[in-house]
């Protein structure tokens, strides 16, 4: 397996980029109990290596979340394997659907 570089390559930038004004009036994927639905924004999912203090890891790593799911994921429920199970699953399906929009593409 290939090593990821020690120093990530981008922008940091808290602007509207084409991935976070794609997240606005959807559904929440996140779907945890007591879900909003909506309104909705770009969560960014937080791991050591692909993100940091202050940086957001990329747009392709969010997921659509409600005002609520995504205070769960970022604070309260940061430190529960099954909250981040839900939120990583979150991600996998803002991403089917932007492929199956033909809003992101692969290959
Ligand atoms: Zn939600």
């Amino acid at each position: 397996m290939a090593a990821l570089p020690k120093k990530m390559p981008r922008k940091r930038t808290t602007r509207k980029t084409k991935l976070r004004s794609e997240a606005i009036d959807r559904v929440c994927q996140i779907r945890l109990e007591g879900c909003h639905n909506v309104p909705t924004c770009l969560c960014h999912w937080r791991q050591i290596d692909i993100s940091g203090m202050g940086l957001k890891s990329f747009d392709i790593f969010g997921a659509w979340g409600c005002a609520y799911c995504h205070e769960i994921v970022d604070r309260i429920g940061r430190g529960d394997l099954q909250v981040q199970l839900d939120f990583a699953r979150a991600v996998f399906r803002t991403q089917a659907i932007l492929v199956s929009e033909g809003k992101i593409s692969y290959g």
